[in-house]
Order: structure tokens, then C-alpha cells, then sequence
């Protein structure tokens, strides 16, 4: 058996989402910005995309803005508000200590250009209240920005909260919603978000699409200059059949939201509980406000390089963190940041489900998990010494 559940690093593309990107390659293959008629074919296709995005977010489809996935997205967003917070001499932002690097990278970016970023602790709970956003807004303060859901550990963030706080201060609000949208409801109106960032290969859409949300009258500056594609916004002619993929997979996700919620739940449940019967472990995130698809635990006394290659030839396709740290062998900033000490936080999974996977495949991982944890734990030093007493238990 072999089960994907990696779906927070990417999903399978749906039937529903190939079949609409595969006219766009060869029969409606025109340029948008041609005037003429196999272009403007092109063009009305793509303001179709357009507006089944808006819809589902609940915005006007003027408000959308194409980009080549949520790391871009995420990177004008930021970057839009900081310049223009500039200009008037506001020069502070707020972040969380657990975003996605496509954020992180970005702020330490501005920090070097003379910003200066407040990242909210992320202790408590695994997540962060409004509150806190409250209380580090400040005069200078040109951005909010917090992510929707956090993508490693399913911390889902009070963003109507922090949106209304956001608002009422007159402060610009960002939300990277990449592993929310197609997940959770959104509406960005009714939450009072300025800016949103979501990628398609997330929701069963195909890669290196995405797009940015951005309220009337919130001003952005380019990251790609060329031509006036995306109303001057981003330049680059517009990537036809994967704006059709993406339009697709988040119509065909927002419109089984509900069912597919209580689909994915249900299985994170049973793994949770399962996992949770582990000697020595805990959960990362949020307990109640998480992710319908996340799983994360640490394991003392192991690492998780070794687990997710193990479980691999058991058929199961995990991760330990991000997509993007695996590789390295810092631990995630993510764990770090809510407190998980550096050889708790090497001990981790992570499991990311999607209502393509079925409740036969969670028990095969909560047959699997424990056998490999066992074994790695026998042959693990670190293991044998806290067996003796020569190590204290933390978890
Ligand atoms: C995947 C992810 C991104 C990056 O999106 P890409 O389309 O891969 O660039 C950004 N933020 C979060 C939270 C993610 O999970």
C-alpha cells in the first residue's frame, strides 16, 4: 500500500482540474493582451478564472491579481505595503514567529532595507490571539501579516479577530492563506482582509499558479516589471491553462468544503488518537483550532530524517517539517518557535491528509508509525540513555 500524506508540500492535481487547463495548452492557446479574436478568447477565459476565484473568496473579481504561486504572492503583498508604508515614514510590521519562509525570508529582506519586524511569540497554545496583534500595533506600524493556517504543525490563526483589530487601527492586513483556501471558508470581506495569498498545487491544482487578493484601494508595487498584464500589477503573459487548473480545483474545493472538512476531520482524528497512545511523544499545534488534514507529533528520542525514510519504504509518504527545510538539518523554526527544545523538535511528523485518502490508509499508518518508532528507539543512544536515568525525559 502506498499512501500519500503529504499534502500540506502538495496535493495530486484533480480529474477536474486537468480537464480544464487541457484545452488552454493547444486550442485556446491564444495571448490575452491580442486584440484580436483568438486572443480575446483567451482573455475571456481568463476573466472567467478571474471572477469563479473571486467568488469563492468573496471579493470582486478586480481584486484578484494572478501570480506564479504563493511564495510570489506572498512577496508583493509584503513588499507592497512596506514601500508604501515608507513613504510615510511608517516603517514597522508585524509577523508571527511560525510563518512560511516565503514571508520570513521577505521581512529579513526589509530589515536589511531599514524595516523593523515584530514577530509575535507563538508559545502559547501554538498559535496567537488578537490580543497580541493588538498590543504590538504601534503608530509607525505599515503591515500585519499572518498567516491563515500554519502549513507544518495546523495552528489555524483568529483572523476575523486579528482583521477586525487591523481595521479598526487603520493598519493594512496581510494573510497568507496558502493552506487555507480550498480548506476552511473564507471570506475576506465579513474577516475585513486587505491582502491574501493562496497557491494552486494546495487544493489539487497544478503548480507554479497562484494568486493575490488585494482590496480596492490597497496599492501595490511590482515585483515583475514588463508589460500592463493584471491591470499593470504583473507584468508576464498570463499562464493560461494553469489559471484554468487553479480556477477549477478551487471552485471544485470550495463547493464540497463541508464534506470534505468532515471527511479529512474524522481520519485526523483517528490518527491523533492513535499516535497520541506513543510513549514519550506530544502534538504540535493548536488543539482546537487546527488544520481538518494536519497531524504533527514529536518523538523523543528519535530522529525524523530516519522515520520519514523508513516509513517511506512502509509505503507512507510523510515529512518532518516544511517541504523546504527537509534537507537541512536545522530543526524547524516552526517547532522552535513554539518551544519544542532541538532534539525534541528533530523527533517530529508530520502527516497531511486530503479526502483522497481513506480511513484503510490511516490505520496502515497507525500500524506503521508505531513499529518504526519502536525500532528506531532500539537503536537509538539517545533512547537507551533516557531509559537509564542518564537522560531526563522531556516529553
Ligand atoms: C506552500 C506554501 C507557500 C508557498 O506556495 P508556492 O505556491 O509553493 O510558492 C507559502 N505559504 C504557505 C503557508 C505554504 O504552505
Amino acid at each position: 500500500m502506498q499512501v500519500y500524506a503529504d499534502n500540506a508540500a502538495t496535493t495530486q492535481m484533480s480529474a477536474v482540474a486537468l480537464e480544464a487547463m487541457l484545452p488552454y495548452f493547444n486550442k485556446i492557446y491564444g495571448n490575452p493582451s491580442s486584440l484580436h479574436s483568438v486572443g480575446q478568447e483567451a482573455k475571456e477565459a481568463l476573466e472567467d478564472a478571474r471572477a469563479r476565484v473571486a467568488k469563492c473568496l468573496g471579493c470582486e473579481p478586480r481584486e484578484i491579481i494572478f501570480t506564479s504561486g504563493g511564495s510570489e504572492a506572498d512577496n508583493q503583498a509584503i513588499r507592497s505595503a512596506a514601500y508604501y508604508g515608507a513613504r510615510k515614514n511608517k516603517k514597522h510590521i508585524i509577523s508571527t514567529a511560525f510563518e512560511h519562509h516565503a514571508v520570513l525570508h521577505t521581512l529579513e529582506k526589509l530589515e536589511k532595507e531599514g524595516f523593523e519586524v515584530t514577530l509575535l511569540d507563538v508559545s502559547q497554545g501554538h498559535n496567537i490571539t488578537a490580543q497580541q496583534v493588538k498590543d504590538a500595533i504601534r503608530a509607525d506600524t505599515c503591515l500585519v501579516t499572518t498567516m491563515y493556517a500554519n502549513n507544518e504543525i495546523g495552528s489555524v490563526l483568529p483572523i476575523g479577530e486579528i482583521g477586525a483589530v487591523c481595521k479598526e487601527a487603520g493598519v493594512p492586513f496581510h494573510t497568507d492563506a496558502v493552506q487555507a483556501a480550498g480548506h476552511l471558508q473564507i471570506d475576506v470581506k465579513a474577516q475585513n482582509i486587505d491582502m491574501l495569498s493562496l497557491s494552486g498545487h494546495k487544493f489539487h491544482g497544478p503548480k507554479g499558479v497562484g494568486a493575490l487578493y488585494v482590496r480596492r484601494g490597497i496599492p501595490l508595487v511590482n515585483v515583475i516589471e514588463g508589460g500592463a498584464q493584471e491591470r499593470g500589477k504583473r507584468a508576464g503573459t498570463e499562464n493560461i491553462p494553469a489559471i484554468m487548473g487553479m480556477a477549477a480545483a478551487l471552485e471544485d474545493a470550495c463547493g464540497h468544503l463541508q464534506e470534505n472538512m468532515a471527511k479529512v476531520t474524522a481520519m485526523r482524528e483517528r490518527l491523533i488518537e492513535g499516535l497520541s497512545q506513543i510513549p514519550h511523544c506530544a502534538l504540535n499545534g493548536d488543539r482546537e483550532n487546527r488544520l481538518p488534514n494536519n497531524v504533527s507529533f514529536c518523538f523523543e528520542g528519535i530522529e525524523g530524517e530516519s522515520l520519514l525514510l523508513l516509513l517511506d519504504m512502509k509505503g507512507v509518504c510523510a515529512s518532518s517539517g516544511s517541504a523546504c527545510t527537509s534537507g537541512s538539518l536545522d530543526p524547524s523554526h516552526v517547532l522552535l518557535a513554539i518551544g519544542r527544545v532541538h532534539d525534541v523538535a528533530h523527533g517530529s511528523l508530520r502527516l497531511s491528509l486530503s479526502e483522497y485518502n481513506t480511513p484503510e490508509e490511516v490505520e496502515h499508518i497507525l500500524t506503521v508509525v508505531p513499529e518504526v518508532v519502536a525500532y528506531l528507539r532500539s537503536i537509538s543512544p539517545v533512547w537507551r540513555d533516557l531509559q537509564t536515568g542518564k537522560r531526563q525525559y522531556i516529553l
